[in-house]
């Protein structure tokens, strides 16, 4: 089935030479892991905004680590799905692909895309405020298991915390660099699965279309920039990215069916 329907959409894809894709919760919700914003975002009733927050880990440290075990829980039991897989291959195909994450879970490096800018951080990670020393998950496992009040301690005395930002955190400086820069840079820019309310991720397919980018959206729902973007392609995912690949490989390829 073809998707792409729209002649410049057809063109700009066809002649890209980088294009950007810019990832949120969305992507990952088909493999069975909660967005914020959708309907099982809260914990225990509260909101991830009233969790994930430095105040919030200082006041209430044993339960946001309980909520970080809980959600590492849940990805671990997860797999990427077809979106993620759609990404891959066009990474492998696309003369310049550059793919930006808001998500934590680690999804589109377990299905194969390397050098992701990952603008949040991985939950897999901890490391301590006091000292920095960084901690695998087994490690910080082991720790949480033989903590009776769930909340790690650093060996210098310091809590230990999830590598991820926090609401009201800065970017790692790198990361979000790099994403300006490919973001400014792109032919194409995707917009997947993110409710672009979230800045400065959700800056990124403006900051595309002020230096002339084609923006996709691919979404379940309208959202924030749905006005603004020049194709939004309606539907999950796990279902849309795969077709667009599909399209996008007849296209470079010079296929019958686009003449
Ligand atoms: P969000 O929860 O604000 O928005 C999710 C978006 O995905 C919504 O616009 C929704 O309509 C759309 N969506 C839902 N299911 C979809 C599907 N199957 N296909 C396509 N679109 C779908 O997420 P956000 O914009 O990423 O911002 C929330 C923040 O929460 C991010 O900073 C992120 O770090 C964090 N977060 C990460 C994860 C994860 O790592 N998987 C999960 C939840 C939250
Ligand atoms: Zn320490």
């Amino acid at each position: 089935m073809q998707i792409i329907k729209d002649e410049t959409a057809m063109q700009r894809l066809k002649n890209a030479y980088r294009i950007v894709a810019l990832t949120g919760a969305g992507i990952s919700a088909e493999s069975g892991i909660p967005t914020f914003r959708g309907e099982e975002g809260l914990w225990k009733k509260l909101s991830p905004q009233e969790l994930a927050s430095f105040e919030a880990f200082i006041k209430n440290t044993a339960m946001v680590s309980e909520w970080y075990q809980h959600r590492r829980e849940i990805i671990h039991h997860t797999q990427p799905n077809n979106g993620h897989y759609a990404l891959k291959e066009l990474q492998e195909i696309a003369p310049q692909f550059d793919l930006i994450t808001q998500n934590v879970d680690g999804l589109h490096q377990r299905a194969g895309s390397t050098d992701v800018i990952e603008l949040h951080g991985n939950i897999m990670e901890n490391y301590c405020i006091n000292c920095n020393q960084r901690y695998s998950q087994d490690e910080f496992d082991e720790l949480y298991r033989h903590n009776p009040n769930h909340v790690p301690h650093c060996y210098c005395g310091g809590l230990i915390r999830p590598n991820v930002v926090w609401f009201g955190e800065a970017l790692p400086e790198e990361s979000i660099e790099k994403a300006y820069r490919v973001s400014q840079e792109a032919d194409v820019f995707l917009s997947i699965g993110t409710s672009a309310q979230v800045s400065p991720a959700s800056n990124l397919p403006l900051i595309a279309k002020q230096h002339n980018s084609y923006i996709i959206e691919v979404n379940t729902s309208r959202t924030a920039i749905s006005d603004l973007v020049d194709l939004h392609l309606k539907g999950p995912s796990g279902e849309i990215l795969p077709l667009l690949m599909d399209d996008y490989q007849h296209l470079i390829n010079g296929a019958e069916r686009f003449r």
